[in-house]
């Protein structure tokens, strides 16, 4: 019988197992290590929810890398994006830089949209973007992502470092919301 989990209010069932995830994972740093040989890039992970993607991902690259943290908060408690995005300055110095964006779940894309901005005007030298899940279906804004693990229905997902209330981020496979 297909496992059912309940966190506060809601109930998900599993939609990518950690076996999944994982060799996803191998497959974009394995297209990194390619994309930016001889390269330094920097690893913008974005804080909390790709804390364990990215920590997956780096363990797998084989080129330098430097890891940075920014705060994009827009949903708090809730399950739908508002669009309002508040985005948490990171003080290192990223002119010249090649940044990779590591993040979570692109969803309507005003989070990054919003970052990219910001990092702009810092005048590195490439900023991309690598996210573990994205939602075709709820993009309002133009955004190139260039690593995509997987792309999934426009549904409320939660594990692997996705929280719902900050509950659920531990869970190993990815979980998806039923009514
Ligand atoms: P966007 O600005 O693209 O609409 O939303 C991006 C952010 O919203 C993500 O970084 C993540 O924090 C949150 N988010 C979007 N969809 C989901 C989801 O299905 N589950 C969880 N836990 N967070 C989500």
């Amino acid at each position: 019988m297909e496992e059912t989990i309940q966190i506060k209010d809601l109930y998900f069932k599993k939609l990518l197992s950690k076996e999944v995830i994982r060799k996803r994972v191998k497959g974009i740093a394995k297209r990194i290590d390619k994309d930016y040989c001889g390269k330094n890039p920097i690893l913008l992970l974005t804080l909390k929810g790709a804390i364990i993607f990215a920590a997956d991902l780096m363990r797998e690259m084989e080129i330098p890398t430097q890891i940075e943290t920014i705060i994009a908060k827009s949903y708090g408690m809730k399950i739908a994006s508002e669009g309002k995005v508040e985005v948490i300055e990171n003080p290192v110095n990223l002119k010249g830089k090649d940044i990779i964006i590591i993040e979570d779940i692109v969803d309507t894309g005003y989070t990054m949209q919003s970052l990219m901005n910001r990092l702009q005007s810092f005048e590195p030298n490439s900023i991309e973007i690598c996210t573990l899940l994205f939602k075709p279906k709820n993009l309002v804004v133009p955004l190139q992502v260039k690593y995509i693990g997987f792309e999934i229905e426009p549904l409320f997902v939660v594990g692997y470092g996705l929280d719902y209330a900050e509950e659920g981020r531990n869970l190993r496979d990815i979980y998806i919301k039923i009514d």
